[in-house]
């Protein structure tokens, strides 16, 4: 799997989360919506809202710029995109790298939960002294089964 294609299945399964821990559920519009930034973001690095809406637009994507804007709003309080001002009422937006983020990801529920980065890192650094390695990027996941969903498999036996 390529890093590309992880990051956006990542970037769904944060924003699936999100949705749930606010009793929102995953729409067609949600869906396609996050579908066309993380296709978006591979030519351009700061996009705006308009640029988007052209652009499902032209896929014929009918969705509306009112839900666009409230999605958008989802999508910047669950950490996936950004928003830059970059002049009085005139604003982008770019997609949140996470490469150096860890993530606890359960295998049933597909819940994911962000690992404190001072943590990683602690962790990092203390590798690259004894490995004598000089620290570029890192990705750091653990995979397995979070607390409700091993609960739930007792109750099953
Ligand atoms: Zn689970």
């Amino acid at each position: 799997m390529s890093p590309r294609k992880d990051n956006g299945l990542i970037k769904e399964a944060l924003f699936r989360e999100y949705l749930r821990t606010k009793g929102l559920s995953y729409t067609y519009e949600r869906r396609h919506i996050l579908k066309e930034i993380l296709e978006t973001s591979k030519t351009i690095k700061h996009f705006t809202i308009d640029r988007l809406y052209n652009n499902l637009q032209a896929k014929r994507n009918r969705i509306s710029k009112s839900t666009l804007y409230r999605t958008i709003k989802l999508l910047e309080d669950s950490r996936i995109v950004k928003k830059t001002d970059i002049a009085p009422d005139h604003y982008v937006y770019e997609k949140v790298e996470q490469y150096n983020i860890g993530h606890v990801v359960c295998l049933k529920c597909k819940k994911i939960i962000e690992i404190n980065h001072r943590e990683t890192k602690k962790i990092v650094n203390s590798i690259c002294r004894k490995k004598r390695f000089q620290y570029k990027t890192h990705t750091f996941e653990i995979k397995g089964y979070c607390n409700n969903c091993v609960s739930l498999s007792l109750k099953d036996e």
